[in-house]
């Protein structure tokens, strides 16, 4: 039998699918299903922790794959969590998190929320000058564990892609290292500020865009002590951003060149004399999980053939509206979740949502596919179930993970009831 590279590369996914379903782990009312390799992601963590020093905290962010049953699994392993928002604040928590293991950042943070986090004891970095003067009526003590940094953009330029990149000359996080005079004099002015924080942007952003950042931060940590007359930053957060491939064929690159390259241009990260941080989202989650749907109709037309799945504008909101950026390799299985192999044709993957832009795919070439078949949708793990639309109200698919060929339910198919009590 013939299958294409996209086929061959996503055997493991359909390994799992026929598992699942000859175990019953997915029974006939899942139309469709998330599905986490969970070693996989043991292994990511590890190759985290292998490249940078022991003590580094890998703040993993929340917002790539928010549910508790997954970060918990993380943190059982030595991983902290990052927040952008109260609710995740409080999933890190569910998750089991320890508050002095979780990094607290967001661009809109009110007082309360400031106050709560404070209480908390979290580590909390700053967005702007604003919000370090709502800071000054506020830390009086915060709990010891508790640092308080400020979130500086390094201005190191964009990736490909403008809407994921946050380091331009301009953006909406941070404050810009081009004001080095006053940021330093925020420093002088607050002896409780003794951390630094960046974050380059996402997908799209070469290596060497985050190897700068970190070297702007660290200079500027030279001069801010310098200016305050000793060791003040005793902590630097280098955000998260390395991205994954998405395409057979692309080449991703590894935590350990990251690592390599940190170490050649930023010694001080490695030579123990800071707390050092990393917020990894979509690197840590996007190529454990992939999705899976049953087809539902197939439709032809002259020059058009269609497959009807139950994935589309709900689960992949970026595929389906930026559809040139945010490619997901598919590929269609039978029945018993076992790859389809031979000839391949232009196929449109239609989602399920009353919306014309709702589809995953046009033209992709995949073997024909009929009712009851699976499409695969890889490297689904971040930033998919995460930004899950209730447009047109349809229910979470399920959510399971695996690990040593056992499966256990990560979340459950959300209930028609649900769907209903959520709009109350
Ligand atoms: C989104 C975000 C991250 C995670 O980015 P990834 O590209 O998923 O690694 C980390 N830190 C901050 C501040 C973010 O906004």
């Amino acid at each position: 039998m013939e299958y294409s590279a996209v086929a061959r590369r996503a055997a493991p996914a359909s390994r799992i699918l026929a598992a699942a379903l000859a175990c019953k782990a997915l029974d006939e009312d899942d139309t469709a299903a998330l599905i986490y390799d969970l070693d996989g992601l043991d292994a990511r963590l590890e190759a985290a922790r292998a490249a940078f020093v022991p003590g580094t905290l890998h703040a993993v962010a929340v917002k790539a794959m928010p549910m508790p049953a997954v970060l918990s699994r993380l943190v059982a392993r030595g991983a902290g969590l990052e927040a952008a928002s109260l609710p995740e604040l409080h999933l890190a928590l569910a998750a089991g998190c320890e508050p002095s293991r979780i990094v607290f950042d967001s661009p809109a943070k009110t007082v309360p929320e400031l106050r709560q986090a404070l209480s908390l004891g979290v580590h909390l970095n700053a967005d702007n000058f604003q919000e370090l003067a709502r800071l000054d009526a506020l830390v009086d003590a915060p709990s010891s564990a508790a640092t308080i940094g400020l979130r500086v953009n390094p201005q190191v330029g964009l990736g490909q892609i403008a809407d994921t990149s946050v380091a331009g000359e301009f953006s909406k996080f941070g404050e810009p290292v081009e004001k080095r005079r006053e940021i330093i004099e925020a420093y002088v002015a607050r002896p409780w500020l003794t951390g630094l924080h960046m974050h380059v942007g996402s997908q799209g952003c070469p290596l060497a865009l985050f190897t700068r950042g970190a070297r702007i931060l660290l200079d500027l940590r030279r001069d801010i002590d310098a200016a305050c007359g000793g060791a003040r930053i005793t902590r630097v957060d280098i955000g998260g951003g390395l991205p994954v491939s998405y395409r057979e064929g692309e080449s991703e690159p590894t935590m350990r060149e990251y690592g390599a390259a940190l170490a050649r241009d930023c010694p001080e990260l490695f030579d123990g004399s800071l707390a050092v941080f990393t917020e990894f989202g979509r690197w840590m989650f996007a190529g454990q999980g992939f999705a899976a749907s049953r087809v539902e109709y197939v439709k032809e037309q002259p020059g058009h053939r269609t497959a009807v799945i139950h994935l589309g504008a709900d689960m992949f909101l970026r595929t389906c509206y930026v559809p040139g950026t945010w490619h997901h390799d598919l590929a269609a299985a039978g029945p018993d979740g076992a790859l389809k192999a031979g000839a391949e044709n232009p196929w449109h993957v239609a989602g399920p949502l009353c919306f014309s832009g709702d589809f995953l795919a046009r033209s992709r070439p995949l073997p024909d596919v009929a009712p009851g078949d699976f499409i695969l949708i890889l490297d689904a793990g971040a930033y998919t179930f995460a930004m899950w639309s209730r447009y047109n109200s349809r229910q979470m698919p399920k959510v399971l993970g695996v690990s040593g060929g056992r499966f256990v339910t990560l979340k459950e198919r959300e209930r028609v009831e649900d769907v209903v009590a959520f709009w109350r």
